[in-house]
Formats: C-alpha cells, sequence, structure tokens
C-alpha cells in the first residue's frame, strides 16, 4: 500500500516534471517560431494619404504593447520598393507578414519566399491576390462601404431621407462615378456596393451619368490619386458640362473627393447661386471632416482604423503563440487561389449631421483637431 502510494506521488512528480519541461520546452519553441520578442515586418502602401501612417502607428503601438519588435516600412506607392521591402523583413527573421500592398497582385513571389520560410502572411486592409500564400485578412465590409457611399449620395440629393424612406425630389440628377485604383481589390468592392444601391436610380433615369462614363477602367483612378481624380473632373466639366450642372459626384475616397471639390471650384461651383454638388468620400480624412464641416464635401465614410490594427495584431499575437485568429467571415474573399479568412469591421456614413458623434465623442479625434 505504502509502497504503491510512494509510485503514485513518484509517477505524478515525474508527470509534472515531464509537464514543466514540455512548457518550457514549448516556450523555446515558441520563441524560434516567434514567441514574444520576435520581429513582425509590417509593410504599408504610402504616407501620401493620412490614414495609412494612422494604420501604421496605430499597428506599431498594438505590437509593441504585445512585446514584439516591428519593422515598419512604408513604399511611397512604388511596387518594386515595396517588394524589396518584404524581402529585407524576410531576410531580417521577420515572423510574420502584415502587408498593405499597393497593387495586390504584384507580390506572388514575396508571398512565396514567406511561405518557403514558414512565415505566415496577414493581408491589411487589401485583400493581396493569385497567391496561395496569404493566411488571414483583416479589413471592413468593403461591399458596404460602397452601398453607404451611394446612399449618402441618395440622401444628399435628397431621393432618400436618412432613414431610408423615399425623399421628397425626383430628378432627373446629373452625377458623375469615380472609383479607385485598378491594382487594389478593394475599388471593386466598393463600387460594386454603390452600383448595387445606384443601379434602380439609374435605369429609371433618376440619376444620369451625363458623361456616359460608367466603365470601372474609365472611371478608376490609378493609385487613387487626388491629382488625377482632380483632372478628370476638369475634364468631365470641359466635355460635358457646358451649360448643365452637376448635382453629385461619386467619389470613393477623401483624397480623390478634395481634388474633385477643387476643380468644380476652379469651374465656379460653391457659391450660393451655385453650390458644390453631393460629393462623397471615404476615410474621415482631417481636409475633408473640415471640408464637411465647411459645408463642401457632403460625406465620408468612417473606417476606425484604431480597431482594425487591433484585430491585425491580434491575428498575429494568435499566430505566434500557437493559437486560431479570430475571423468572422469565411465567404467572401476570393483571391483567386482560396477563400482568404477574415476579419471585417463596419464602415459608418459620417457627414455634418453626426460627425461629432461619430469623430470627436469616440475619441478619434479631438475638436481642436478638427477647427
Ligand atoms: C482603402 C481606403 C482608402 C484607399 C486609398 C483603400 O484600399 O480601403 O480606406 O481610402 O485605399 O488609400
Amino acid at each position: 500500500m505504502r509502497f504503491s502510494r510512494l509510485a503514485a506521488v513518484l509517477t505524478a512528480g515525474l508527470a509534472l516534471s515531464l509537464a514543466a519541461c514540455g512548457s518550457s520546452e514549448k516556450t523555446a519553441d515558441q520563441q524560434e517560431k516567434g514567441g514574444p520578442g520576435s520581429l513582425v515586418g509590417v509593410t504599408m502602401p504610402t504616407r501620401a494619404s493620412e490614414r495609412w501612417i494612422h494604420d501604421g502607428d496605430n499597428l506599431k503601438k498594438e505590437l509593441e504593447g504585445k512585446g514584439y519588435k516591428v519593422d515598419l516600412q512604408y513604399a511611397e506607392n512604388d511596387i518594386p520598393t515595396q517588394a524589396n521591402q518584404i524581402e529585407n523583413q524576410i531576410t531580417k527573421g521577420a515572423q510574420v507578414l502584415i502587408i498593405a500592398s499597393i497593387d495586390g497582385k504584384a507580390l506572388t513571389s514575396q508571398l512565396q519566399l514567406a511561405a518557403d520560410h514558414k512565415i505566415p502572411v496577414i493581408s491589411y486592409d487589401r485583400l493581396l491576390l493569385n497567391s496561395p500564400n496569404v493566411d488571414y485578412y483583416a479589413s471592413f465590409d468593403n461591399f458596404k462601404v460602397g452601398v453607404q457611399q451611394a446612399t449618402s449620395l441618395l440622401t444628399g440629393l435628397k431621393i432618400l431621407n436618412p432613414d431610408g424612406s423615399p425623399g421628397t425630389a425626383k430628378g432627373p440628377f446629373n452625377i458623375e462615378l469615380f472609383a479607385g485604383s485598378p491594382d487594389d481589390n478593394n475599388s471593386t468592392y466598393f463600387l460594386d456596393g454603390s452600383m448595387s444601391v445606384l443601379k434602380k436610380y439609374l435605369d429609371d433615369g433618376t440619376l444620369v451619368v451625363k458623361s456616359g462614363q460608367k466603365d470601372f477602367k474609365t472611371i478608376a483612378i490609378l493609385r487613387w490619386d487626388p491629382a488625377t481624380a482632380q483632372r478628370r473632373m476638369e475634364d468631365l466639366l470641359t466635355s460635358t458640362y457646358g451649360a448643365a450642372k452637376v448635382d453629385g459626384v461619386l467619389s470613393p475616397y477623401d483624397g480623390l473627393s478634395i481634388g474633385i471639390l477643387s476643380a468644380l471650384r476652379s469651374a465656379g461651383y460653391g457659391t450660393a447661386g451655385q453650390p458644390y454638388p453631393i460629393v462623397t468620400g471615404q476615410d474621415a480624412e482631417v481636409a475633408s471632416v473640415k471640408s464637411i464641416i465647411a459645408g463642401e464635401q457632403y460625406s465620408t465614410i468612417h473606417k476606425d482604423i484604431r480597431k482594425l490594427a487591433k484585430v491585425a495584431a491580434n491575428m498575429a499575437d494568435a499566430l505566434l503563440t500557437g493559437k486560431k485568429p479570430e475571423v468572422n467571415n469565411t465567404k467572401d474573399y476570393d483571391n483567386h487561389e482560396k477563400v482568404v479568412p477574415a476579419y471585417l469591421l463596419q464602415p459608418v456614413i459620417v457627414n455634418k449631421s453626426n460627425y461629432k458623434k461619430e469623430l470627436i465623442d469616440t475619441g478619434y479625434y479631438t475638436e481642436d483637431q478638427l477647427r
């Protein structure tokens, strides 16, 4: 009896010390594979737009807060630069890569290199395409962004009331359409979302694209460049709007909206007799929120990128500690090689009536920043 009890105690002790040994081995193993202290490579497309600067800063803060080292790079919209940055991060021993691409299709060999080194890849905001080596996607509901942009265009024109019921205005209204960069997968999601709402009104003549330019390739603005959008708006005003007026512009990004508004201003819009058309946007960038407050731009789509950084950092942390990242969508983001498991956040329409609630009360901006 005594003997067997002793044996039991010994066995339990052995099991405990084996478990302890296992767990310390696991820690060492995890460190090799990337436990706390290991390096996360973050690549962002450009500093030309405010949002990506905040994205980079937020990611760095979140990841460093979890004990990781961060290599944060910006490629200033140059694809070979971004490809080099990713290769360098692999060479430096990054254990996870978080990538917001410039051209979603241009990084397949870097992604293969990452896979060869068993480095997981998180696609950030924009989906990486044509590669099986994309493990997770952290973004917003991009189709919904487009739906909201179109909905706010209709609300601004008073075709719809804010509650979605039919408004007093019947049109016809002249509108023009702009889309994002053709190499950014988000651009088609935004436009498809918008067209799912606008189609009905274009079909029944409430809305008229007076230039006739509706095709994605024609209306897309390479690299989301504000100056290109401004030139296109100037060309449209010259070619199509002699005596006629533009009533609305579907713009998918605040930077483009600023270029568009500037073209309109030069053509005499923005006065009491000739107000600006309803112009939409995205990102709630400071200059555009100020423009909304001043009654120029009509709306923007707010995406709380503080939350996006948290989602991506949690994904990285899960991958580095042997856990499964949390996802909430496993069907909508097919990158042509696989459906990438995603965590999608919700966007919000912001205009003059709710910017305080959405942007100031939430601490996204201070009142001073918007003065
Ligand atoms: C992002 C938008 C941004 C645009 C231009 C898109 O991929 O989702 O938030 O406005 O790029 O930077």
